[in-house]
Order: C-alpha cells, then sequence, then structure tokens
C-alpha cells in the first residue's frame, strides 16, 4: 500500500529580488501564476492525497479565488506563513491531515517539478525516514575571504545542490522543528533541520529544469521553458500520421513458411517472389501509407532480381530507413494475421522480438494477433495466408 503522503507548499516569499508588485508566485508565468503551475504537477501525482498551501496572511483570500478559479481539487488547506520559511513549513506540517505519514516540502518557486521527481523521492523517503532532491554542482566553487580573495577551490565532487521536495515521515519532521525550537536552531531548508538532529536525508537525483524562480532572469528562463514545452508538444501531436496495410500469398507445397521474419514449420509455405512473409509486406505497406510513399511494389518491385528470395526484413528495414528520413519515429503497431493453418500463438512473441528489433522500438509497440476464418473463404480453406496491419508514426521535433 502507497504511503499517505501531503505536500506542503511554503510560497510566503514576498519578492523582494524581483521588484514586482505582487508576491512573485501570484506572478504569472506563460499567463498562469508561477504557484499554479507548481500545484497542478502536485494534482497530478497520484501519490500526493492533499497539499497544504501557507501564504502571507494578506494572501490568503487571493489564493483561496485562485484555487477556486483553477480547479485544484487537493488543496484543503491554506495557512498563514510565519517570518521564516521555517516558521512557514511549520504552520504547513500542524495543518496536515492526522492520517498523513510523509511530508512532503516542495518551493512554491519551482515550478517545473515533475510527478515522476516527486514519486522517486517519496519512494527513497519511504525506504530511509527522509530524502530530497539534488543535482552536482558543476561549477567550479571558491571560497573567497571578506576582502574578495581566493582562499581556494573547493572539491566539488562531493558538492551537490540542494533542490526541493525534501519529503520527510511526519513524526521526524515534528521532532526535528521541535529540536530547533528547543536549540535556537533555524535551517535554510527541512534537510538542515534534520542535520541539526542528526537524522540522515537520502539524496535522490533531482533535475536541471527543477530551477526555483528568484531573480527576473529566472522568469525569462522558466517563460522559455514552458515555450519548449508547448512547441513540443504541438509539433508531437501535429505531427501523428497513421497508417494502413493489406496483403495476402498462396499457400503451396515447397516453401518455407516465414512470418514476420520468423521460419514456422509447417507443410505448405507462402508462393511469391522474395520470402513471401506476408505479415511483414502489410506492416511495410502500413508503413508506407503513413508517410504517404505508396506501396510496397513501387519501392522493390517483383521484376528486380536484387529482391528475389530476400528476407523480407531486409525490405521494413530499408522502409524504416524511409520514416527515418522523413523524421517520423514509429509509436506503434498493430498487425492481424488470417490463417486457418498453423497455430500461431507460440510463435508470437519471437515475431514480435524479431519485428522490435527491426524497427528499433520496445517490445510492447509490437502487436501481433492472429485468427482463422473459421473455415470461410480463402484462408479458411488454406488456400492462402493474409494480414491487416496498421501503424502510427510521429514527427520528430527538429533538435
Ligand atoms: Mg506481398
Amino acid at each position: 500500500m502507497s504511503p499517505r503522503a501531503a505536500a506542503i507548499i511554503p510560497a510566503g516569499g514576498i519578492g523582494r529580488r524581483m521588484g514586482l508588485t505582487l508576491p512573485k508566485q501570484f506572478s504569472p508565468l506563460a499567463g498562469v501564476p508561477l504557484l499554479v503551475h507548481t500545484l497542478r504537477c502536485f494534482e497530478n501525482t497520484p501519490a500526493i492525497v492533499e497539499v497544504v498551501l501557507v501564504v502571507p496572511e494578506e494572501y490568503r483570500n487571493q489564493a483561496a479565488e485562485m484555487i477556486v478559479a483553477y480547479r485544484l481539487t487537493k488543496v484543503t488547506r491554506i495557512v498563514p506563513g510565519g517570518r521564516e520559511r521555517q516558521d512557514s513549513v511549520q504552520a504547513g506540517l500542524m495543518a496536515l491531515s492526522t492520517e498523513i505519514e510523509f511530508a512532503v516540502v516542495h518551493d512554491a518557486a519551482r515550478p517545473f517539478i515533475t510527478p515522476a521527481l516527486i514519486e522517486r523521492c517519496l519512494i527513497a523517503a519511504v525506504e530511509a525516514g527522509a530524502a530530497m532532491a539534488a543535482i552536482p554542482v558543476k561549477d567550479t566553487i571558491k571560497r573567497v575571504s571578506d576582502a574578495g580573495r581566493i582562499e581556494n577551490t573547493v572539491d566539488r565532487q562531493r558538492l551537490w545542490q540542494a533542490q526541493t521536495p525534501q519529503v520527510i515521515r511526519v513524526d521526524l519532521l515534528r521532532r526535528a522543528f521541535a529540536v530547533a525550537a528547543e536549540t535556537d536552531f533555524i535551517g535554510t531548508d527541512e534537510a538542515g533541520l534534520l542535520e541539526h538532529l542528526g537524522l540522515p536525508m537520502t539524496v535522490v537525483m533531482g533535475s536541471e529544469r527543477n530551477i526555483k524562480i528568484t531573480t527576473p532572469e529566472d522568469l525569462l528562463l522558466a517563460e522559455a521553458l514552458l515555450m519548449k514545452d508547448e512547441r513540443d508538444r504541438e509539433s508531437l501531436v501535429g505531427g501523428m500520421r497513421i497508417g494502413h496495410g493489406y496483403d495476402a500469398h498462396r499457400l503451396v507445397v515447397g516453401r518455407p513458411l516465414v512470418l514476420g521474419g520468423l521460419l514456422i514449420p509447417h507443410d505448405t509455405g507462402l508462393l511469391g517472389h522474395s520470402d513471401a512473409d506476408v505479415l511483414t509486406h502489410a506492416l511495410c505497406d502500413a508503413l508506407l501509407g503513413a508517410l504517404a510513399k505508396g506501396d510496397l511494389g513501387k519501392h522493390f518491385p517483383d521484376s528486380d532480381p536484387r529482391y528475389a528470395g530476400v528476407s523480407s526484413l531486409v525490405l521494413l528495414e530499408q522502409v524504416m530507413a524511409l520514416a527515418a528520413e522523413s523524421r517520423y519515429a514509429l509509436v506503434n503497431v498493430d498487425v492481424t494475421v488470417v490463417a486457418q493453418k498453423p497455430k500461431l500463438a507460440p510463435h508470437i512473441l519471437a515475431i514480435r522480438e524479431k519485428l522490435a528489433r527491426v524497427c528499433r522500438v520496445d517490445l510492447e509497440a509490437i502487436s501481433i494477433k492472429a485468427t482463422t476464418t473459421e473455415g470461410m473463404g480463402f484462408t479458411g480453406r488454406e488456400e492462402g495466408i493474409s494480414a491487416h496491419a496498421v501503424v502510427l508514426l510521429a514527427k520528430l521535433a527538429r533538435i
């Protein structure tokens, strides 16, 4: 059973460094308040059951209106923040429902958090009690004296930059706050409070995109990142192509039966110029159809001696190369083979593996089904085998 986890979002900053009239968390990012971007991510994370938002007292009404306007259903409480971040997080902690086991503390000003990173931190915290996102320091770090001179270069091998979320078991976090209060300790983050208590915290690899918006330059960077996401989404949806292929070959004695590149033991085989692999032919035609580039016969004519007896997987490879040239990636394939005999079920996995390898996609992207026609028609009379294929292609974004 997954633990009951709640998010605490301290949004107490008043945006002094931003020179804004509104606190930065309410200022728009691509037309939507920064805080809403952050909260939407928690809405989309199944493991999070409630969200406690901590805002300056004078902005509580505005926050409440925003929650309604953007239909954020997981925000259960909006509580006033304190002077320091630590006070705000503590206020949030006190407002959590009693059944919550893990507190997921996340900066309101990190809108590029993802459900996947939240869940990775939560899984690590369930194991160790506490875990947080962080990334290795990239820049060379210098220690500088008050006089503005470099004292030394700090070994950055073991230096990590703290991010959020910081996920802590609620009882540990309560204890950390109690000890901090007793000893007048102020930490810059929750990890600091745990360190003060002498408790270890696991580090989870964060993301370079999980930036904290602190300066006007950060806001520009965030706008650019959002615009890129939007463009990628558009190019993916705009560039979807569907294709259909159908093929049939006659069954004769004295020929091998090859389906999806796999040699299948049977007393008859398919007749044709190449290996007569009806399944692969239907798939190639579906791909060419999605690309609007004609059919297999146009690209590899029967009259061309180069293709006599060739494995149809070679043709499939060339068709896939054609798709790649047009910057299309294969999303998925669904093929139905119509054959009275032999039984294909025992061979389907091997065929999928062969095709996935040639098409360079995951096994899950290749579906192969087989059916009989209950003795009806040419397939039912075992005069031949036919195959239907559909494919979906997606245009790759220009890098
Ligand atoms: Mg054919």
